[in-house]
């Protein structure tokens, strides 16, 4: 794990390596019970962390339980065995709790393994990503848990699902989930959202928000979340005081771009997307885009120039402007040579 944490760059993080978790590894548990189970599998709630000595503590009674003899009562040891699943608390802790998911695939599964490299490439995204989350963070606090929650029961569904592939195929390994496709449902605005039951609230013992009537538990949808945000009085308790919140109309994060160049419309009119793109610029795979005309540090903005439009939270939005043709040109000339059209049949 320590030879795990430096090569991850993750050395700061602590990570509990637990009798439960031992349990789930040494019996090959990968998959979850069901999806409301957050307690089984490997999947990133379970990922623990916490102080040293709770962990030495919980290794020296482990050991102890399996030795030769022990005075452990079963109670004790099921007790100890039990894992403890549990929501992020902020937005800060979440992605630490998807980076100890991707340390322990590292170690259980080594780092040229097919499911490590596509969970890497998850949490390396949702570093990048930061900006197009920039809207979940105006979201109120529990809308905001739930938005980690919903992020953290998808890649639990995905993991789950693939581990029951696997050991359910004895022929050759299943493809690995994308994990990273969120990010590209996130910025087109489409549904992403796993439902959230009661049952998995109640596991994650975050359950008291369902006597609230939050609105947003039963929806799955954005548009549910950015909804709910005008019944925040239900959950502070505040009936009728506070400033009305004005509900945002689905999708007004779009930014539609009216001076269309049309020598962009091949790249346009192209299948591939223009995160992807962006994703392999950053990976070294390509060459940086050109610079912005209005803000030289940075990169022009790709999905503007060739879509048409953008989101509103996008980190380049300063770029959101009227290119002449000549001011385009670098751009174009860029698109010619490093944008691989995708077989339009
Ligand atoms: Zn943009």
């Amino acid at each position: 794990m320590d030879t795990a944490k430096q090569t991850l760059g993750s050395s700061r993080l602590e990570f509990l390596v637990t009798p439960a978790l031992v349990d789930i590894v040494m019996h090959g548990k990968f998959a979850m019970l069901s999806a409301d189970q957050p307690s089984t599998g490997l999947q990133p709630f379970i990922v623990p962390s916490g102080d040293t000595a709770e962990l030495r503590n919980q290794q020296t009674t482990f050991f102890t339980l399996h030795g030769e003899r022990t005075s452990m009562t079963a109670a004790d040891s099921a007790m100890l065995n039990k894992l403890k699943p549990r929501a992020p608390m902020d937005g800060t802790e979440a992605p630490d709790q998807f980076k100890r998911m991707a340390l322990l695939i590292f170690v259980l599964f080594g780092p040229g393994h097919v499911l490590f490299i596509a969970y890497d490439a998850f949490v390396l995204n949702l570093a990048q990503e930061q900006s197009q989350l920039h809207r979940y963070k105006k979201l109120h606090p529990i809308d905001r848990l739930l938005f980690w929650v919903r992020l953290m029961k998808r890649n639990a569904l995905q993991l789950s699902s693939w581990f029951e592939e696997v050991s359910l195929s004895s022929g050759p390994l299943s493809p690995v989930r994308d994990f990273t496709k969120v990010f590209d449902q996130i910025r087109d605005e489409e549904s992403w959202e796993p439902k959230v039951s009661t049952t998995l609230l109640e596991a994650l013992k975050i359950s008291a928000l369902t006597s609230l009537g939050q609105p947003s538990l039963a929806g799955s949808s954005l548009s549910g979340m950015t909804g709910s945000m005008t019944n925040d009085s239900t959950i502070s308790g505040e009936t009728s005081v506070g400033t009305p919140r004005p509900a945002p109309a689905e999708g007004n994060d779009r930014v539609t771009k009216v001076d269309f160049l049309p020598m962009f419309i091949k790249f346009k009119q192209d299948r591939s997307k223009t995160q992807e793109i962006r994703k392999s610029i950053l990976r070294n795979e390509k060459p940086p885009l050109p610079k912005s005309k209005v803000s030289p540090a940075d990169d022009m903005c790709l999905a503007w120039h060739t879509n048409g439009g953008c989101n509103k939270n996008c980190n380049l939005h300063k770029d959101h402007v009227k290119y002449t043709k000549a001011a385009a040109e670098p751009l174009h000339q860029w698109c010619v040579t490093n944008w691989t059209l995708l077989a339009t049949n």
